[in-house]
């Protein structure tokens, strides 16, 4: 890709509509990040040339946990260097060797990674299959330790939703701590952008997010206690032995969230284009900016993949080591800033690719 995430990008010299990118409110290109940025790393310097434990906590880390703690509803939050850093740094703090988690089979591999490095007893569930969970908390009921329930509010390569209430349900009958990967929903979900999880946080409930997606920049947050907060400096490997955040992605997430807060109008469009593609689509599940269309075998999806990128739309095609052979799919992914015209050229393709 030769030019800034856009709808409209090139790509190898042809100008394409962009239907993969995480820039759901069109904020990584907007001058006021931009400035922001620049002005942060003037102020600072490029790099923090040291883990924030060292010598590199800058007062822009600081205004940036306090803007999402109170914007996420939470006692606390903690920035990581990004959303894969967060998984593998909190999880295993959350959960270790003599306790037990529960994952959803569908989680992003940095949450299964980070679950790995637990070395808890892991206990996966079907996607989103409630019974299972059940049956498995139940059936360890009585053993020792902590219990851990591991989920995405918006699951990033089916586009759906967990079901977060009955989640929260078992996880308070089961006295388990239910940790929530927001990171497709941050932005996009909540009347100022904060997702799914309630405010204020439930005790229960530690959420992360990143800021590479809606938000625009780079780096993550977790959200919990202010004890989890303290405990995680001691203890997140992630966080402790490795260089803070460049001073510009932070002050970049901050304008981001002041964007995302005071701008319901972003969140309008995206929810106008999302309704659009769900209606013509027919799609029946919770809409999200993700969608998803199953069509078989790595060859199929190929076929339909090139008609695609010929009529220069660009999606993304899933197909293995990502997913099972025969479920290669076609994923979409729609932002604000995306036109009623650039749906109609998708629309058109992918009723004429279905029948090459
Ligand atoms: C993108 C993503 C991550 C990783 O976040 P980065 O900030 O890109 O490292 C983690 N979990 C989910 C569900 C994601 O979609």
């Amino acid at each position: 890709m030769e030019t800034p995430q856009e709808p409209e990008m090139v790509l190898g010299g042809h100008r394409v509509v962009n239907f993969c990118t995480n820039n759901y409110l069109g904020l990584a290109g907007d001058p006021r990040l931009i400035e922001a940025g620049a002005k942060a790393m003037r102020q600072y310097g490029a790099g923090g040339c040291a883990s924030r434990i060292i010598s590199a906590n800058l007062p822009v880390y600081e205004q940036l946990e306090d803007a999402v703690a109170e914007w996420k509803g939470a006692e606390s939050a903690l920035l990581f260097n990004s959303g894969y850093q967060a998984n593998l740094g909190v999880i295993p703090v959350l959960a270790s060797s003599s306790d037990i988690i529960f994952i959803d089979e569908g989680c992003h591999p940095s949450s299964l990674d980070g679950v790995r490095l637990s070395r808890a007893n892991i206990q996966p569930f079907r996607h989103n299959h409630m019974n299972q969970l059940e049956d498995l908390l139940d059936r360890f009921r009585s053993e020792p330790g902590r219990r851990l329930i591991v989920t995405e509010a918006v699951f990033n390569t089916g586009g759906d939703l967990c079901p977060m209430k009955d989640i929260f349900t078992l996880a308070v009958r089961y006295g388990a701590t239910v940790y929530v990967d927001e990171c497709h929903a941050v932005g996009v979900f909540g009347d100022e952008g904060e997702g799914l999880v309630p405010r204020p946080l439930p005790s229960f409930v530690v959420t992360m997010g990143t800021f590479g997606k809606a938000l625009g920049s780079y780096g993550a947050f977790v959200c919990g206690s202010s004890l989890l907060k303290d405990y995680l400096i001691n203890y997140a490997r992630t966080f402790l032995f490795s260089t803070s955040l460049p001073p510009a992605s932070a002050a970049a997430a901050l304008e981001g969230i002041k964007i995302v807060r005071g701008e319901p109008e972003r969140r309008r469009s995206l929810w106008n284009n999302i309704d659009y593609l769900q209606k013509r689509l027919m799609v029946i599940r919770e809409p999200s900016p993700i969608f998803t269309m199953m069509t078989g075998s790595s060859e199929e999806i190929l076929r339909q993949w090139t008609y695609l990128i010929d009529s220069n739309l660009y999606v993304q095609e899933i197909r293995p080591p990502i997913v099972p052979e025969g479920q290669c799919r076609l994923r979409v992914s729609l932002t604000s800033r995306h036109t009623e015209s650039h749906l109609n050229r998708l629309l058109d393709c992918l009723s004429n690719s279905v029948n090459l």
